[in-house]
């Protein structure tokens, strides 16, 4: 049974599986946090990979893709992206033409992505063994050298752009823009000042990081127990005494952790020449294609329309109580398949090509991280999807999810593109997939479905909502002015605003902050989740008016115009989320869905 809503264990229910969501919805390179593993086995350095980079827009011999597992991983040396810049730099010095300039291009983009597939590959093998000490180091040394490639890109980038040959190249080899982009280098980002303020960001992260992977708590009776397993064991009163032990003992060093991340990321704003960290984050990071002002809009917004929606589902009392049902491997390969093959040709062979080439691990077994995520494999153009099967009917949703960002990383070579537009394609996969399996679930099954994903979208408005202002209000304190009290109530006020505190938890809901990894890994990432699930809500309204349009708007979005969310939206016909009555509508559909007389009624 899944408590749904409000009430305190629901909401740390829905806390720990939004962290978990945090894991997923990686930023284009990047493959997202994970727990710190332990343990010891060491494997054998392998040989030198020579990823088969094939030209982007067709993907030549697709049935012959590399098993995930036979991939072969060794630390990639930073020395090679050095080498290859360098050479691009002495042969524009010296007049090269357009046709020796290529292949060294090329060496700078391959040294690159055998650099973050190398991340990548270290990321998912901690994930399926959180034992394997190996893969962790890797992974941590991996991501404290990330700054140093981001900035050797950035210094091919402006080597280029400062050239003679630069309009040509722009042509030729970059991006419409990038000459502009590129003409002046007093406009870099990666300044030696702010590449070590980024190392030492990722060191606090390291921190952070070690410090809940595997935590022990302190009972009142003086016994000292390991968290996670603990929680596992414990339900109803002994379970809350638990994590409030836990909230009472980590919350004031994981406080002073974060405070130190706010500012550190203060000191980037400053050094980058941005206003705040908000404008960095929304800029450099994010590359969103709208401001923190509309962003903050759309937060008031939040707040007049769908917590009061929030507050009268939840009083009604009817979604406490959700049935998960339960789902074995067996029947979720069934009904995956089934959902897949409704959706076409091209997502079918995508699916089929993925489970074939093992670019996919779903099972749940011990040892793995209970988190979702798709990673890129870059130097390979392919994604992979790595989830922990819970079991139930849940698992139909993480796995829409996640093949959403799939099937979009897939067919798109895995070429960049923003967070926001990338969780378009998952949250829309999720929706639709409803709307696919009344064949393969009963009624009873379809119906539970239904509501655990509108309760879920009603929960990530009200929750992503709060945590979105939380961030905006402590990046733009004065830095004196931080302290873990100060951040502890702040977060209280978020949740009072937001419609989801309850009143004699006060202590509690402070201190809860401190179980949302976005914080302390990547900050401003989730106003992402509203924003980018009004687009797929669009689709979902569309095949709710008529069955198949929705499907065929993500199938025409799928090829993306742009590697940006609202040109990309209104490229396939689709309003901004930021129009007026948008949210109004999102919020009517979830009204009908949640307090109308039928749920599943949809197509
Ligand atoms: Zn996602």
């Amino acid at each position: 049974m899944k408590k749904s809503l409000s009430l305190l264990l629901a909401l740390l229910l829905c806390l720990s599986l939004l962290a978990g969501c945090a894991k997923d919805g990686a930023p284009v390179q990047t493959p997202a946090p994970s727990e710190e593993p332990t343990a010891t086995p060491e494997p054998t350095p392998e040989p030198t990979p020579k990823p088969h980079v094939e030209p982007t827009g067709e993907r030549e011999g697709m049935w012959d893709l590399i098993p995930f597992d036979e991939m072969p991983y060794e630390r990639p040396d930073p020395e090679d992206l050095r080498v290859a810049v360098e050479a691009v730099g002495e042969a524009l010095d010296a007049g090269a033409d357009y046709e020796t300039l290529e292949p060294l291009l090329d060496a700078c983009e391959d040294a690159y992505d055998v650099f973050y597939t190398m991340y990548s590959i270290a990321f998912i093998r901690s994930c399926q063994d959180m034992t394997d000490e190996y893969y962790s180091d890797e992974y941590a040394w991996l991501d404290e050298k990330s700054s140093e490639i981001d900035q050797l890109m950035e210094k091919l980038y402006y080597r280029c752009g400062m050239s003679d040959m630069a309009l040509e190249l722009e042509e030729k080899y970059f991006w419409p823009g990038f000459a502009e982009e590129y003409a002046d280098d007093s406009n870099a980002f990666y300044s030696d000042e702010m590449v070590a303020l980024l190392q030492e960001e990722s060191n606090l992260i390291a921190e952070y990081r070690a410090i809940v992977a595997s935590p022990t708590v302190v009972l009142p009776d003086g016994t000292e127990v390991d968290y996670f397993t603990a929680l596992e064991e414990r339900t109803g009163m002994a379970y809350l005494e638990l994590i409030t032990c836990f909230y009472e003992q980590y919350n004031p060093q994981l406080a002073e952790i974060y405070i130190k991340l706010v500012k550190n990321r203060q000191q980037q704003a400053v050094v980058g020449g941005y206003d705040s960290y908000e404008a960095l984050a929304f800029d450099h990071v994010f590359e969103r294609d709208y401001t923190p002002e509309q962003a903050e809009g759309y937060l008031n917004d939040i707040k007049t329309i769908i917590v009061p929606l929030y507050i009268e589902v939840d009083d009604s009392g009817r979604y406490w109580y959700l049935d998960e049902g339960s789902v074995d491997a067996a029947r979720l390969e069934e009904i995956l398949r089934y959902g897949v093959t409704s959706m076409g040709q091209e997502v079918l062979d995508t699916y089929e090509l993925m489970v074939k080439s093992r670019l996919c691990d779903l099972e749940h077994r011990p040892l793995k991280a209970e988190i979702f995520f798709k990673p890129s494999l870059s130097a390979y153009e392919v994604p992979f999807l790595f989830m922990d099967a819970g079991g139930n009917l849940g698992d139909i949703t993480t796995f829409s999810h996640e093949f959403g960002h799939y099937l979009d990383g897939f067919l798109n070579f895995e070429e960049d593109e923003t967070i926001d537009l990338a969780e378009v394609y998952s949250q829309a996969m999720e929706l639709l997939m409803l709307t696919r399996l009344d064949e393969m679930l009963s009624d009873q099954e379809l119906e539970s479905l239904y509501q655990m994903k509108m309760t879920d979208i009603l929960n990530m408005y009200v929750q992503q909502g709060a945590f979105a202002e939380f961030e905006h209000l402590i990046y733009a304190a004065d830095p004196e002015q931080l302290t873990p009290e100060y951040v502890n109530q702040v977060f209280l006020q978020m949740c009072q605003d937001y419609g989801f505190s309850e009143d004699g938890f006060e202590n509690l809901y402070s201190k809860m902050w401190i179980d949302i990894t976005h914080f302390f890994e990547q900050p401003f990432y989730v106003i992402t989740y509203p924003v980018s699930n009004d687009v797929a809500m669009q689709m979902f309204q569309l095949e709710r008016e008529n069955p198949g349009a929705g499907q065929d708007k993500f199938l025409e979005m799928l090829p993306r115009v742009s590697p940006d969310l609202l040109e990309s939206t209104l490229g396939a016909g689709l309003e901004s989320p930021f129009a007026p009555g948008r949210l109004e509508k999102v919020s009517d559909t979830m009204r009908e869905i949640l307090l109308g007389d039928t749920l599943s009624n949809a197509a």
